[in-house]
């Protein structure tokens, strides 16, 4: 079974504990409940979001430890924390797997060029009665 913390938005395990404060205190999640989906660098943010909006799933971005990280590693790599509602998580969770599966080799998605499908679609305006 799936338990939820409230205090961190995580999902995990029955059997594990929440993997950020470590308690198990965890309750059964609700449709509403706002999950964790995953931490996202800035170049993937906007087409993660595009990718989440084209499949209809609400979701919320939250920027993530930006500052500190750019002070330490002296690069801005700012990223973001996404969270999807408990009823669209299985969705996203899934879309957000192939996602990064199919753009892991890839540093630079700026030149990759949006490949543009011309889906002529022939709403055939034919008056023919
Ligand atoms: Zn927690």
């Amino acid at each position: 079974m799936t338990l939820y913390c409230p205090d961190c938005k995580r999902l995990y395990d029955e059997a594990e504990k929440c993997p950020v404060c470590g308690k198990r205190r965890g309750r059964e999640p609700q449709d509403e409940d706002i999950c964790f989906l995953q931490s996202v660098g800035a170049i993937w943010v906007e087409m993660l979001s595009d990718a989440l909006k084209d499949n209809e799933i609400p979701f919320q971005k939250v920027s993530a430890h930006g500052a500190a990280m750019a002070m330490f590693t002296g690069l801005y790599t700012e990223t973001f924390d996404f969270y999807v509602p408990y009823s669209h998580y299985g969705e996203a969770r899934e879309l957000a797997d192939a996602f990064f599966a199919a753009n892991q080799d890839e540093e630079n998605p700026e030149d990759e060029g949006e490949e543009e499908m011309e889906e002529e679609e022939e709403s055939g305006e034919t008056e023919e009665e």
